[in-house]
């Protein structure tokens, strides 16, 4: 009885990825509106139509791309045409798995030095 809810799932996982940053709730939901009207602009659609990947230049179907901030909305990019690119579903997905990496690695940086160093010996 499964039915084709892949595309939903996939794309909720994809706002919670973002949403995992936190940060300025309102001023994320606004962008993501904007975001949004753009998928139905014709300037999306001929983007979408072009069918290149951003990332790996590849070629891909239209239902095969996603619309993908090349400055992630959680670090301070915007809804504009300007940086907003196609993005194939392998790029998307290793992109946000990539920022989510940065950023766990700088959170650690800030901890700095290990404090259970043994200085006595
Ligand atoms: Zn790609």
């Amino acid at each position: 009885m499964a039915k084709t809810r892949r595309k939903n799932l996939s794309r909720q996982k994809e706002s919670l990825a973002f949403e995992a940053f936190s940060g300025d709730e309102q001023d994320k939901r606004r962008e993501k509106n904007l975001a949004r009207d753009l998928r139905r602009t014709r300037w999306w659609k001929e983007k979408l139509a072009q069918g290149i990947c951003h990332y790996c230049k590849g070629t891909f179907a239209p239902e095969e791309l996603t619309m993908d901030h090349v400055v992630p909305l959680a670090q301070g990019g915007k809804s504009v045409k300007q940086n907003l690119v196609c993005a194939c579903k392998n790029c998307n997905t290793e992109k946000s798995y990539q920022y989510s990496m940065d950023f766990e690695n700088s959170r650690q940086e800030e901890q700095g030095p290990d404090p259970d160093q043994d200085e006595n010996s």
